[in-house]
Parts: C-alpha cells; structure tokens; sequence
C-alpha cells in the first residue's frame, strides 16, 4: 500500500514537471493535396513524434475532392492542417472556416507565395472575378522554395524545441530546389521558341509556362469544376490547328476525354497530333514510391515527358543531363522512351 502511494505520488510529480508529457508529445498535421504531403514529410525528416494524415492521393483532383467524416474528424484533432490554398480545394472552404473558428491552426501554402506577388505575376481567373488567383502557383519550382521557407518557419513556431531541424531542412532542399529549376529551364528552353506550346485539359500550367518561356492553352479554365463545354473543344481545335501544334497532354487527375475530342476533331479536319508518351502530373503526384510521388520528380518527370513527346513529333530538342547530386534521380524507364508505343 505504501509502495503504491509513492508510485503514484511519482507520477503526479512527474506529471507537473513534464516528464511524461515529453515523452507522448507528438504533432499530428493533416495534409490535403500530395504536394503537400511531399513537403511536410520533407520538412520533418528526422523529427521525432511527427504524425502526418494525408487526404488525397495520387490521380485525385483536389478541384473536385469533397471532405469526408473520416478527414474532418482528422482535421478537427491536428495541431495544424496544411492546405494548399488559393481556393485549389474548393469543397473545403467551409470546412477551414469552421476549423479556424475552433482554434484549429490551418496553413495555406499559397498565401505566402501570394503575399509574395508570386516569381512571375498572378494569373486572374477572368476579368469579372479579379481577385481570384490561379492556384497552381507550385509549378515555378521558385514560388515552391518561397513555400518551403514559410511552412518551415511556421513549423519552427508550433514547435520551438525541433525549430533547427525545420529550418535545416528548408535550407537543404531549397538547394536541391535551385538545381532543378536551372536543369528544368534549360531543357525547356532547347525547344525552338515559336514551337513552345503546351496544351492540356485544364489550365493548371500557367506558372510553368512563365517560368520556362512556353505559351498555355487548356480545354477547361483554372478549375475543373466546370464541366468543358462544346465551345471549349472547338476553341482548342482552333488553337491547336492555328498553331500547328503536334502534341496534345493528358493529365493524371482528369478523364482523357477532352483531349480524345480534341485529337478526333483536328484528324477530322485533316490534321495530325499526338497524345503526350506519358500523362503528365498537374494537380496530383504521382504514387508513393514512384519518381512522380515526389515534388521534384513530378516537375522532373513533366519535363521529360514534354520534352521526349516533342522529339518524338519531330522537334529539336535537347534534354540535359540530370542535375547531379538532386535526389530523387531519374529511373531508367523514364529516360529511354517509344516514340511509337
Ligand atoms: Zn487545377
């Protein structure tokens, strides 16, 4: 009896001073997008009790993706929710209002870049509705170091004791950061300037565009919410006859259709165009595990895929060597490609 009553009088004691509350102290952070997701897993390398609560994978546009029970009750326990922002998740903004008015920390990834006035201008989604921005400001590599830099301070603020760590890590891939933009925009850059165009389904390459010289044109608009009309498929038609453009782009998170309409529309008309060698990734990475589940081999693997699909309809290009000494390295099925498969 007297053994136990000075166990649990150590225990209380314990408790006041903080011991046990160290040991069970842990982060837990939610991430909506896989870009996201990518970031904070990076930032919090080496980092012990971090949770991190992914709600979207792979192939999943965030445009479209509604929260479920599961994911706010993850929401609602987070120290803090990392979200893209921009209005990038557009089912969500009740949600983060609701949130926000708990207490729960919720971060933007944009904003910052935002508040930055972005590398290259803001990309308005019409002239009605000016204040709204293209929230695809990820796709200049240079936007991304400016969110790395803030999610990190943002970090070190929740959480003083590992604040070092956080920015240690920004600091480290920020490099790594600088050497994929040079490897990306000399690449890009090695396609004859009046054949630089990128054509896809929805206009999620705004900021890509601009970083590396090339001119956008998508079926959709900034958002897929909105179903592409018949008007919006004659207009690429147009666009892609006028231009003489060879190459059409299917992305990982939106149905080929539009882009199937497009290439049957220009071959009806007597034309020729081809679909991308492989889809490229605009709103989601690719799988875990994969060079595309990655942020750097996601732009990494666009790069080659725009590049490899012009070479293969003809253009001259030049795809540099892989910038040494930035991880992950290109896999070997992604730099060998057939031109006729
Ligand atoms: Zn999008």
């Amino acid at each position: 009896m007297k053994k136990l009553s000075i166990m649990v009088c150590m225990i209380v004691l314990m408790l006041s001073i903080g011991i046990l509350n160290a040991q069970e102290e842990s982060l837990n952070i939610v991430t909506t997008t896989t870009q996201a997701t990518d970031l904070t897993t990076i930032l919090t390398d080496g980092v012990e009790g971090i949770n991190i609560t992914p709600l979207m994978g792979a192939g999943v546009d965030p445009h479209l993706y509604q929260p479920t029970e599961s994911d706010i009750t993850a929401m609602n326990q987070a120290d803090i929710v990392v979200y893209s922002g921009l209005h990038l998740e557009g089912q969500f903004d009740a949600v983060f209002e609701a949130l926000g008015e708990q207490g729960v920390a919720i971060y933007a990834m944009g904003e910052s870049v935002k508040d930055a006035g972005f590398i290259i201008g803001g990309f308005d989604l019409s002239e009605e509705l000016t204040d709204v921005d293209d929230p695809h400001f990820w796709f200049d590599p240079r936007n991304w170091e400016i969110t790395v830099l803030d999610l990190a301070e943002t970090l070190a603020e929740l959480d003083a004791d590992n604040a070092d760590a956080y920015l240690a890590n920004a600091e480290d891939y920020n490099e790594q950061l600088q050497l994929l933009f040079e490897w990306a925009n000399e690449g890009m850059r090695s396609v004859p300037e009046e054949q630089r165009y990128l054509v896809t389904s929805h206009d999620a390459f705004q900021y890509f565009g601009a970083a590396f010289g090339w001119q956008m044109e998508a079926i959709q608009g900034l958002s897929t919410e909105d179903e592409a009309g018949v008007g919006d498929i004659q207009g690429t038609v147009d666009f892609v006859i006028g231009n003489e453009i060879p190459v059409l782009f299917v992305e990982s998170s939106i149905p080929p259709d539009t882009i199937q309409a497009v290439v049957e529309a220009v071959e009806a008309d007597g034309g020729t165009v081809r679909i991308g060698v492989r889809e490229l990734y605009s709103d989601a990475m690719g799988e875990p595990d994969t060079f595309g589940g990655t942020y750097i081999g996601m732009i990494a693997e666009n790069v080659y895929t725009m590049l490899q699909s012009y070479q293969c309809a003809g253009a001259e290009v030049t795809i540099p060597d892989w910038a040494e000494g930035v991880e992950p390295a290109p896999p070997e099925d992604i730099l060998n490609v057939d031109c006729e498969a």
